[in-house]
């Protein structure tokens, strides 16, 4: 039985009033003449203090430290309970963690050469000075506290790392390793990253996630309120949803006390359980222009105070089965960015706690 209808709305009466505040100030501004029609529709300031039509993480972190701040990504060699057997061995059907490794993450790196190589690599790259390391492939919190100790420490010895983003399942926490999270968040900007992928059991049934939605809902009451920023990830596309269901994932996600949001569609990696199902019966992908405009919708749901790190998937070409819309990512985005602006709209223009 899925869950979501069964919790009461969280934090949303707060933003609620931001929005309401914030429409009222546009109408005050508008009436006296310091925001004239035009500047009024394509130039003004979001609640979140950019002329982006939705709240950026990248924008974010620039306000915040004042600067670019860029991940770098760690492979600290850990593996994940539905790999290893104790809760599956095949995987998420569409998991394929080598489809984002990469090319300063070797096998046989400690966690300190790769932060050492990824931050020349980067700096090279970006001209970047601070940097977050981020533990991203399979679940970084699946080890004895000890050995988590020791891995996140290495990363956070280097000057120029200013905290930790940790990916991983909502399954692989526990008081004792986010209590230890919350003591580097006191001195560190610290992020973890529970993969949610759909609110909906049916789905996480479908993928093979092992786990249901109740479990990711523990893991984040267990998380918030701690200092700890706590990031959310949800793909859009699944065929197990209606469009409408892809729709209520944004309010749902919405209720939750959650910093941050990954959002991307539903691609298929070469070399996934999924691929497998698709080669031998395709099922319905979303279209580019559809994804446009959902994610544009999904957008326009979302409580304005979560900050979006990704809008959209992206694989190499190489590893990439289907949609091959022959798009870089940015590009997409901007898409997503033009859709609202065609529409005059921007995140959060239909979240009221009411509708949660
Ligand atoms: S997506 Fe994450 S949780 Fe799922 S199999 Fe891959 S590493 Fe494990």
């Amino acid at each position: 039985m899925n869950s979501p209808e069964r919790f009461p709305a969280s934090g949303g009466l707060k933003w609620q009033k931001v929005a309401v505040n914030w429409r009222a100030k546009q109408v005050i501004y508008l009436v006296e003449g310091r925001m004239t029609a035009r500047d009024f529709q394509n130039k003004r300031t979001f609640p979140w203090g950019t002329s982006r039509r939705y709240n950026a993480y990248v924008d974010y972190l620039r306000q915040r430290f004042g600067e670019r701040v860029q991940k770098v990504i760690v492979d600290a060699g850990f593996t994940c309970p539905n790999r290893d057997g104790r809760k599956g061995y095949g995987g998420c059907a569409y998991c394929n963690n080598d489809s984002f490794k990469p090319p300063y993450c070797r096998p046989g790196m400690s966690v300190k050469e790769q932060v050492e190589a990824g931050i020349e690599f980067l700096t090279r790259r970006y001209k970047v000075n601070r940097f977050i390391a981020y533990f991203q492939p399979y679940s970084n919190t699946y080890a004895s506290l000890e050995r988590l100790r020791e891995l996140y420490e290495q990363a956070l010895a280097h000057p120029q790392v200013i905290g930790l983003a940790v990916g991983t399942r909502s399954d692989c926490v526990d008081e004792e390793k986010i209590a230890y999270l919350q003591e580097l968040a006191r001195e560190y900007y610290v992020t973890i990253e529970y993969g949610l992928e759909s609110p909906y059991d049916k789905t996480l049934q479908w993928i093979n996630r092992q786990h249901d939605f109740r479990n990711w809902e523990e893991a984040v009451a267990l998380t918030a309120g701690r200092g700890i920023h706590i990031c959310a990830h949800v793909i859009l596309g699944f065929p197990t949803e209606t469009r409408e269901e892809m729709l209520q994932t944004a309010k749902i996600v919405s209720r939750y006390p959650i910093d941050y949001l990954k959002i991307h569609h539903l691609h298929v990696v070469r070399g996934t359980v999924l691929a497998k199902w698709y080669q031998e019966h395709p099922f319905p992908l979303p279209g580019y222009r559809e994804y446009v405009e959902l994610a544009a919708d999904f957008l326009e749901r979302l409580r304005p105070d979560i900050k979006l790190q990704r809008l959209v998937g992206e694989t190499h070409p190489r590893h990439l089965l289907a949609p091959r819309w022959g798009l870089r990512a940015d590009v997409i985005q901007r898409h997503i960015e033009a859709e609202l602006q065609r529409r005059q709209s921007y995140q959060g223009k239909h979240f009221t706690a009411s509708q949660n």
